[in-house]
């Protein structure tokens, strides 16, 4: 490695000298993950190669791609090897000088101050290789490029700098030596680095040679018959996959087809999904091998968007090998299995939730806003879907979000033809909704969603089996006839809705509408309410009140629907007013309380009125009730 040339200083990018200082000092539990990422990292390489050499005719090569683990106790020096793609000077700079993913290091370092064991996350978070210094207090990495013929040596110690200079004589590929920490010299031991190897990288599609040993010469499960891969197989094919082999996964699916096309494949579903964490979405895709030789490692096409939380491979000897991606895309074959495997996951989770509702309550919790998002983007699979959403809802026992569609229409009553919903923010402020009283009295099934996405996806879902979904608060709602035979708790109510609002009271609406003007729709009569004297309703077709919230808080631009201003005649309130109404005295006073009603309506669904105008209100009936009291007591 005779060079004239000094070798080139260059500074980590902040982040870097961050995330290194933590890795070499508070993380280091658990260090041996920093060899399933260079390993994993290697068999990156070997992909790239590969794909490059089917598909470059310059570059076609024969010789075997593999990893080998060199340990040097004596030295105490351990290499990872491999005759991958190789780097250039440019792309050591940028891939080993800076982090792909921001965010990468603040959620590392919420790890490093809560839970030390799950580091093994590192390899999520594109920030494997700066793993090497939780084992070495100086790494060099030797490599070169497919492109060129001569090589270079990247060095650091870690501590915020790197240097680059020419080295001659490498082969293509890469090696990274790790010149361990004193302590670490147990990482030149064959029998740790073994067992290392085999519980991380027993699935890397490359031959792992440590010395002479072919460490990884397993069968791949995926072809193996269901019955004779066993639990544990299944795990570490998952960790393998997944970097995450801290987790058992929450299901499998092992497929099998012979035709009229031949595949096999294992789909995983995580624990837990990250993007519930936070971070942005978690597309990984599956991988796409073709007679065991991986062809994509992350097919994001074989499954749809809203599926992306699977992990998975899948194998066929069926699919035309050295095409471009687009047309893979477009081969029937491709297109076949992809609609088999979306097929089976809703098939499995149906059996889930159908066997083991808990397992099911389980993944929902993680995926089901995932799955949400599948009902407004998939049109075709929109039914299968809405069968699979869970909701809170008014006849839920626990009020956890396990009841579904079916639940409901299965018990719906004679003469109900929708099905109903409202939003909130939470359960108890949906239970004060005063629309809910005319469900309430007649004991009609409300699904409660508490999150606004349900809106969003119940408004795409529209119809189910039949029967329209429907918001509570739109004037759209069609109640069936309130039997007083004794199935209400308000048959007092019920028998004064019968006889008719009292006299006065189209005065009163009159003069509530007039006192309100543009700030409603219109005023009217309501036939749903029992004990509130009045509720807001949305016009036929409007969006319902709740998704308007959230909509208008989104965007400056959006501006509320009108509402309706629905007044109860049989509130003792409502029919003093009315009995006020033939003098025209009260006239003022009836068009007050028309604003203090509709200002209540507002407060009843967690929206503020106009605080300056609704306090100076408040005030003037105050005022009005003092006068009518004297301080002289009983005068
Ligand atoms: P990630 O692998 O998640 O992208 P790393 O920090 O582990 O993040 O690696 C950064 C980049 O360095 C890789 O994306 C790859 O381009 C490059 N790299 C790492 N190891 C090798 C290798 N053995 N051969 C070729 N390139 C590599």
């Amino acid at each position: 490695m005779a060079t004239e040339t000094a070798p080139q200083q260059f500074t980590f990018q902040a982040e870097i000298s961050q995330l290194l200082h933590l890795l070499s000092h508070s993380l280091y539990q658990n260090r041996e993950i920093a060899i399933r990422e260079l390993v994993s990292n290697a068999s990156d390489a070997l992909d790239k190669f590969r794909h490059v050499s089917l598909t470059q005719k310059e570059h076609e090569d024969d010789a075997a791609l593999r990893i080998s683990i060199e340990p040097d106790a004596e030295n105490r020096l351990l290499t990872i090897r491999d005759n991958g793609i190789g780097m250039t000077h440019d792309e050591l700079i940028q891939n080993l000088g800076t982090i792909a993913h921001s965010g990468s290091l603040e959620y590392l370092k919420k790890l490093g101050e809560n839970s030390k064991d799950e580091v093994s996350l590192i390899g999520q978070f594109g920030v494997g290789f700066y793993s090497s210094f939780m084992l070495a207090d100086r790494v060099e990495v030797l490599s070169r490029s497919y492109q060129e013929d001569t090589g270079w040596k990247w060095e650091s110690d870690g501590s915020g700098q790197f240097t680059i200079e020419p080295a001659e004589g490498l082969e293509r590929g890469t090696q990274v030596r790790l010149h361990l920490k004193a302590d670490l010299k147990e990482f030149t031991e064959p029998v740790r680095l073994k067992h290392i190897l085999t519980e991380y990288s027993t699935f890397v599609p490359y031959a792992i040679h440590l010395g002479d040993e072919h460490v990884n010469d397993q069968p791949p499960i995926w072809v193996e018959p269901k019955s004779q891969v066993t639990e544990e197989q299944y795990k570490n094919f998952y960790g393998y996959l997944s970097k995450r082999t801290y987790e058992e996964p929450l299901w499998h699916l092992h497929l099998t087809s012979d035709s009229p096309f031949q595949f096999h494949a294992v789909l995983f579903c995580p624990t837990s999904n990250f993007e519930l964490l936070g971070f942005g979405k978690d597309e990984h895709g599956l991988s796409l091998c073709a007679k065991r030789i991986l062809v994509q490692s992350n097919c994001r096409e074989l499954l749809p968007e809203y599926l992306r939380f699977i992990y998975g491979l899948v194998d066929s000897a069926d699919l035309p090998l050295n095409v471009s991606r687009q047309a893979l895309q477009d081969d029937t074959v491709f297109r076949k299995i992809r609609k088999v495997l979306v097929k089976k996951v809703f098939s499995h989770l149906e059996d889930i939730a159908k066997d083991s509702p808990d397992d099911y309550g389980k993944f929902y919790e993680q995926f089901g806003s995932t799955l949400r998002e599948g009902v407004a983007s998939d049109f075709e699979n929109r039914n299968t879907l809405a069968k699979l959403l869970r909701f809170r809802s008014s006849h839920g026992e626990d009020r956890a979000a396990v009841i579904s569609l079916d639940d409901y229409v299965s018990r719906i009553p004679d003469g109900q033809k929708q099905i109903f919903y409202v939003g909130g923010e939470t359960i108890a402020n949906i239970e004060k909704n005063p629309n809910l009283e005319a469900f309430r009295s007649r004991n009609l099934e409300v699904l409660y969603l508490i999150d606004p996405v349900d809106e969003f996806v119940l408004n795409h879902v529209n119809k189910f089996e039949d029967r329209d979904l429907v918001s509570i608060d739109s004037s759209d709602v069609d109640l069936p006839e309130l039997h007083s035979s004794g199935d209400s708790e308000d048959t007092d109510t019920a028998k004064e809705e019968k006889s008719g609002p009292p006299a006065g009271f189209g005065t009163v609406l009159n003069l509530f509408r007039e006192s309100l003007g543009d700030k409603v729709e219109d005023v009217r009569e309501s036939k749903r309410l029992t004990s509130s004297a009045c509720c807001l309703v949305n016009p036929e077709g409007s969006m319902s009140a709740q998704l308007q919230k959230v909509l208008s808080r989104a965007s400056d631009e959006f501006h509320l629907t009108k509402r309706i201003l629905e007044v109860n005649p049989a509130h003792p309130l409502v029919k003093h007013l009315a009995s006020l109404s033939t003098n025209d005295e009260h006239t003022a006073f009836i068009k007050t309380c028309g604003q203090q009603f509709f200002a209540n309506a507002m407060l009843a669904e967690g929206v503020v009125p106009d605080p300056y105008e609704t306090a100076e209100r408040m005030l003037g009936f105050m005022e009005e009730l003092a006068q009518q009291r004297s301080p002289i007591a009983g005068g």
